[in-house]
């Protein structure tokens, strides 16, 4: 861990490989990296520069205080002799935003991954040659948090989720430009639905991971009204051709309806095999619907079960929660800010001044503490974007987790699923 003791930085020893902390994982820097580390740290000015800040932060996952970012910025933009229309991107935004705003400063294509980006414009700057043959030995993705699926497939903790977009084209603009934002601050799991927006939402995450697909994990929906063999068949290829894809990661069957759930699996597997789909999985399936599907041929492939939970909605811990996790099944949580009611919660803003955060940051930061979960905001407006992609950053404390237990308590017996 490395942290800020008075005008330095110092780093402790943290060994190697991956630490799990509240159900993340972080990367290490490892005992070679450590020492590239210490290397940067001995920079002429006795301390590091906003610049380094934010490589050491993509590199090697450590995180930074926006203070950091903020006292270091003006001195980076004199040390660094690049145009200030580079740093448009405020420093809140992290390194990411600096970074690749410098490499297409530079006029570096963008690259697949904006870490990769950043090690070419980095390697462009005189004054941090040392950072760049740092990079070039050490380049790897930024260290997002992630959960695995059944299958083996890591996928990240914090996604993007798109419910009420796409139902007026007057927004569309502002649609995209929010979940390609949240793509630049590595939020690349996106939850649609062939039912939002009737098709609409689709079309405005095709219009966001255009020329930028393979860094999205998609996930859709179908609606039990289609779950038929050839309703699923018809269905998946409209989303397909509504998000210009020739895949759809993980798709879903949005919830229980009255087609048989063998049916249902059995084309889900067909379009497994043929490529159209990656993964499938099912959503707001009580207990009960767990239990049948696991009994089913071919029930256990399911990769997750997306289902309401927030803090004001935890009645899946009691029972639906072990269950997924006794199968490896990752639960994605829908509406995790309570569509936007948790951001205006007292007892949560107590909480979060002592993050420097919002109270929405504290609720988002608790789903992503429970072990196998993926929370899916959904933001249009790009400040919730930010915020949202920030909370991965807030460690809630013991005392955190139990003041918000003492808010929100646990269930105590079985509450049937609820569902928004
Ligand atoms: P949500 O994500 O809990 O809340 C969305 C609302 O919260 C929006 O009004 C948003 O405002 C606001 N918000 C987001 N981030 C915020 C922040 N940092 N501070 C303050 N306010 C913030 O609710 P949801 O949309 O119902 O659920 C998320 C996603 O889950 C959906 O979009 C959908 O993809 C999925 N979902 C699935 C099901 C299902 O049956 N499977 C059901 C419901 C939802 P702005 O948009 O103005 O930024």
């Amino acid at each position: 861990m490395m942290k800020n003791s008075g005008s330095r930085l110092t780093i402790e020893n943290t060994g190697d490989g991956n630490r799990s902390t509240g159900g993340r994982t972080l990367v290490q820097a490892s005992e070679r990296r450590r020492r590239y580390i210490s290397m940067l740290l001995d920079h002429p000015t006795g301390r590091s520069t906003a610049m380094e800040l934010s490589y050491i932060n993509l590199i090697f996952g450590v995180k930074f205080k926006r203070s950091d970012f903020l006292s270091t910025h003006k001195r980076m933009r004199t040390a660094i002799s690049v145009p200030s229309s580079v740093f448009a991107t405020p420093p809140e935004d992290g390194s990411i935003g600096l970074l690749s705003g410098m490499a297409r400063e530079l006029g570096h294509p963008a690259k697949r991954h904006e870490n990769t980006c950043s090690v070419v414009a980095v390697a462009n700057l005189p004054r941090y040659d040392k950072l760049a043959k740092i990079a070039e030995e050490t380049a790897m993705p930024s260290p997002s948090v992630t959960t695995t699926l059944p299958s083996g497939e890591a996928v990240p903790v914090l996604g993007q989720g798109t419910w009420m977009m796409g139902e007026d084209r007057s927004g569309t603009a502002d649609e995209v430009a929010a979940l390609r934002l949240g793509l630049d601050l590595g939020v690349t799991l996106i939850d649609t639905a062939e039912m939002y927006g009737s098709g609409g939402a689709e079309k405005v995450v095709g219009e966001a991971i255009a020329g930028r697909r393979d860094e999205v994990f998609l996930v859709s929906k179908v609606l039990p009204s289609n779950a038929s063999r050839n309703g699923v068949i018809r269905a998946c290829e409209a989303s397909l051709k509504r998000m210009h894809t020739d895949r759809i990661d993980l798709y879903l069957l949005h919830w229980r309806g009255g087609v048989p759930l063998a049916e249902t699996i059995a084309v889900f597997e067909e379009l497994r095999q043929s490529g159209k789909i990656r993964h499938w999985g099912v959503s707001n399936f009580d207990t009960d619907d767990m239990e049948e599907m696991s009994r089913l041929s071919k029930g256990k492939n399911a990769q997750t079960n997306q289902v309401l939970y927030n803090l004001t909605r935890r009645g899946i811990e009691f029972d639906l929660m072990p269950l997924c996790r006794a199968g490896g099944l990752p639960v994605m949580a829908y509406s995790p800010v309570e569509q936007g009611a948790l951001a205006d919660d007292k007892g949560l803003a107590a909480i979060a001044t002592r993050h420097d955060a919002t109270a929405a940051q504290v609720a988002l930061a608790w789903v992503m503490a429970q072990p196998g979960v993926i929370a899916i905001p959904k933001a249009t407006r790009l400040e919730h974007v930010r915020q949202n992609a920030a909370a991965r950053d807030i460690a809630l404390t013991a005392q955190d987790l139990a003041e918000l237990d003492s808010l929100f308590p646990p269930p105590q017996r079985k509450r049937p699923l609820e569902m928004i």
